[in-house]
């Protein structure tokens, strides 16, 4: 099997050093309705939609509409009242339940761990379910830690209380990704976490399926959520009626009906910001300095470029802190630095809506923006925000605008 093979079959055996390879598989919604009993309407009511293997798919829709019920006849946590729903060519309303949700993965808002468990013994639930031996369950543990930015020594032998809410939804992740499922269902699992902690998380989310290739399915009430995930989105409208099912560039550029209008709302412009990606706008290159550096030397460079701070640099190129022209002044200044844990910073995958709001909590009109392996790649400036905005379309700068 060559490596350019777009769907390796999910059962393929994992050997020791790869264990991560199981890619998504098509989900197929086949008229599927909900009709919970003493309820006059269908929770969902014939919904048909094709979600593509590999694909993040986002199903977007207001308080009630149908979302849980839809994603949870998925791993059949709900009975569909009728219809087939399809996992590759498996018709899994066939299946034995508990079978199926071992080859799902499923994510939920709090992460949901269980709280009497450790880090790792939580992680190895579903693999120990499955039998694995102990080795390839420690070293699965590991690997998935890895996998979302969580130091495996550090964390490994916590209890869920012992970390913080976005620690908690990573380690939520790696439970639900540890058994190598094809399929991820994700039911508004960043909504308990602040905005920044939320906004790491997308972009983990989006690094994590570059490699993975996963079929994802993320319910949000989140539109703008859904235009920075998606590949593509299905606003939903009460008993799961697909409303629009489309690339968020297609919807932001045609909403169907009244009813996508309202839901894109007065945000059409800003939402062209989060359709643009860090990595696609040119970044600008801050006065740069490494620990060690000679402090005079860095002040002069940087007043050389105009600039009034430096960022310091460690010897693998992850950017620590600021340091003004001023600080550069102490003989000591670049001899010991310590990381500046609230450095605004974003990554290649942040959107350019991200990039803004960071911009505007930092006190330096510039954010700076992480690439692999946290290495600095350069800094996005206010100005390149307002390129973009510039080249927004008219007609959508209008949109929802009050027109007298
Ligand atoms: P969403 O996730 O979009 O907010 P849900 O799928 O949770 O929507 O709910 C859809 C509809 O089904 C709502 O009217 C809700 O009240 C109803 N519903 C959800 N779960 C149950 C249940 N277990 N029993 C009866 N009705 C339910
Ligand atoms: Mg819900």
């Amino acid at each position: 099997m060559s490596e350019t093979d777009v769907n390796p079959p999910a059962d393929r055996p994992a050997d020791d050093t790869v264990l991560t390879e199981a890619r998504g598989q098509r989900i197929f919604l086949d008229g599927v309705t909900k009709r919970y009993p003493g309820q006059d309407s269908a929770a969902v009511d014939d919904i048909r939609m094709e979600i593509p293997a590999g694909e993040i798919v986002m199903l977007v829709g207001p308080s009630g509409c149908g979302k849980t019920t839809t994603l949870k006849m998925i791993n059949r946590l709900i009975e569909p009242t009728s219809g087939r729903i399809l996992i590759g060519d498996e018709d899994v309303t066939r299946k034995n339940p508990d079978e199926l949700r071992r080859h799902v993965g499923y994510v939920i808002q709090g992460a949901g761990l269980f709280p009497h468990l450790t880090v790792a013994k939580n992680i190895a639930l579903v693999p120990r379910l499955l039998d694995w031996d102990k080795d390839r369950v420690d070293a699965r543990v590991r690997e998935m830690l890895e996998l979302v930015n969580l130091d495996a020594d550090t964390y490994a032998d916590r209890y869920p209380r012992e970390l913080s809410g976005g620690q908690q939804q990573r380690v939520g992740v790696a439970r639900a990704l540890a058994a190598d499922p094809p399929v991820l269902l994700m039911d508004e699992p960043f909504g308990a976490v602040d905005p920044i902690t939320r906004q790491r998380l997308q972009d983990e989310l989006l690094r994590l399926q570059e490699e993975l290739h996963k079929t994802i399915v993320f319910v949000t009430h989140d539109f703008e959520e859904a235009v920075k995930l998606g590949d593509r989105i299905a606003i939903l409208d009460m008993g799961s009626t697909i409303a629009q099912y489309d690339t968020p560039e297609a919807i932001l550029a045609e909403p169907a009906n009244e009813f996508v209008e309202g839901f894109i709302g007065h945000g059409a412009a800003l939402m062209q910001l989060t359709l643009t990606r860090v990595r696609d706008v040119p970044l600008h290159e801050a006065a740069v300095a490494h620990v060690g550096d000679d402090p005079a030397a860095a002040a002069a460079a940087a007043v050389a470029l105009g600039r009034e701070h430096v960022i310091v640099l460690d010897s693998s190129e992850r950017p620590l802190r600021w340091l003004s022209l001023r600080d550069l002044r102490r003989a000591d200044a670049l001899s010991q630095v310590t990381p500046d844990e609230h450095l605004e910073s974003v990554s290649l995958s942040s959107t350019l809506n991200d990039a803004l709001d960071t911009m505007l909590t930092s006190s330096h009109g510039v954010v700076v923006v992480i690439g692999r392996r946290g290495r600095y790649e350069g800094v996005v400036r206010i100005e390149t925000v307002m390129d973009a905005i510039q080249r927004i379309p008219a007609a959508s700068r209008d949109a929802g605008r009050v027109v007298r």
